[in-house]
């Protein structure tokens, strides 16, 4: 391993953080406490919604927003291929059954008509509804695929908002939820609202590389009472409120965050505007040095996207072949890149359980060949940008 002389990403922690985590250490609440109630209500203030319920990472918090749908055995959930793997994942911890569909090439988030000819095909059954299954279900599939069909789970990828207009259209006429995955997008604007407003509950991850961060943690949001209540009750082993400590009105689990976690993100919720501004004059740096370079794409921009919060900085090489030999020569520079994303449906996982191969998604395969995240954050100094730019350019004049 070469030493590397620029993080892939680092987070941005700073004196708020450092004395709210030392607040609480010394106090007498570590688990949920006060200070994760205040960033509860922080949060659901900045974003837009009436209820936030912390949890302790994204992938919970998806996870009982699947539950809280009521998708159960057997249900479909219409998602993308070119994600994170938990957007997939947390639809099978409930037994139910990931329906892909292909992505659009500038954004790489869900395209928008081929959702609605899933959901129609769905709808009709026969053949026409088998093809949008998984390959290895497709013979034993029950033919009842309409009334299967439960939902949307979307996915802002890379903070460029999808296209809430349509797919939210598409859900309201057939009656399906939507759970929208925010993982990537806090701060981010489409001209018909903001990431964590599309959904009936909507998912926020703070991991360290995300806009911000709590180390390890998350948060649903939503508008329905009771929908909150749900959330706190499962992440809490299933304790109503009005319980006794060990008295257990379902099945849950321990999805809690710790007050350390909180008091973290609630410095952090408290500076979001200039965390993601950061990032946007990060990754504004990356574009300048990079636009016109031959064999480079940079991002696009969506038009409906009002407000890009950056979560990666990632291009695509004009071939798939430049990729490998790209990373390689940027590692041998000390400069650390990243694949982004290899296709969920291609994850050995997914090909052993459900036999997909290539050619299932053509575009999702062909982003997943030819991203590559960049190392980026919002405390990259423009000298690491220029650095990274030039070694991009110069190791692409080699190669092309
Ligand atoms: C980060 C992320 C998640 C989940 O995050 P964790 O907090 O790591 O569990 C889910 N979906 C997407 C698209 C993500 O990027």
């Amino acid at each position: 391993m070469t030493d590397m002389r620029v993080p892939m990403s680092s987070p941005d922690i700073g004196a708020a953080e450092r004395d709210a985590v030392a607040r609480v250490m010394d106090g007498s609440y570590l688990s949920n406490g006060p200070v994760t109630q205040e960033f509860e209500e922080a949060f659901a203030r900045v974003v837009g919604r009436r209820f936030a319920v912390s949890v302790s990472s994204g992938t919970s918090g998806l996870h009982l927003s699947v539950i809280g749908a009521g998708i159960g055995p057997g249900d479909l959930v219409i998602t993308s291929p070119f994600s994170f793997v938990a957007s997939a994942n947390v639809v099978l911890y409930e037994g139910a059954i990931p329906v892909f569909v292909d992505v659009e090439s500038s954004t790489g988030n869900l395209a928008a008509d081929q959702v609605a000819e899933a959901v129609e095909a769905l709808k009709t059954g026969g053949s026409a509804a088998a093809r949008w299954l998984p390959p290895s279900l497709r013979e034993l599939a029950p033919n009842d695929f309409g009334s299967r069909l439960k939902a949307i789970l979307p996915i802002h990828v890379f903070g460029q908002a999808f296209d809430a207009d349509q797919i939210l259209a598409i859900a309201a006429n057939h009656s399906l939820q939507v759970i929208e995955d925010a993982c990537e997008a806090l701060g981010t604007e489409h001209q018909s609202g903001s990431a964590g407003t599309f959904g009936t509950s909507s998912v926020f991850a703070f991991y360290p590389n995300k806009q911000m961060t709590t180390g390890e943690g998350g948060m649903i949001v939503t508008d329905r009472e009771q929908d909150a209540l749900l959330f706190r009750s499962l992440r809490n082993q299933g304790r109503d409120v009005f319980d006794a400590w060990l008295s257990h009105s379902r099945i849950g689990f321990n999805y809690r965050m710790d007050e350390l976690s909180a008091a973290v993100g609630l410095a952090q919720v408290n500076r979001l505007q200039e965390l993601v501004d950061k990032r946007a004059q990060v990754a504004s740096w990356y574009n300048e040095s990079l636009a016109g370079t031959d064999g480079l794409e940079i991002p696009h921009v969506a038009s409906f996207t009002t407000r890009m919060s950056w979560f990666v900085y990632v291009v695509r090489v004009a071939e798939a072949s430049l990729r490998g030999p790209l990373l390689h020569e940027l590692d041998s520079k000390g400069i650390p890149s990243r694949p982004y994303f290899p296709p969920i449906h291609l994850q050995p996982a997914y090909r052993d359980r459900f036999g997909w191969d290539r050619g299932s998604f053509v575009t999702a395969e062909d982003l997943g060949a030819r991203s590559l995240a960049l190392p980026f954050s919002g405390v990259m100094p423009e000298r690491d940008v220029e650095l990274v730019s030039e070694e991009v350019k110069s190791a692409l004049k080699r190669l092309l």
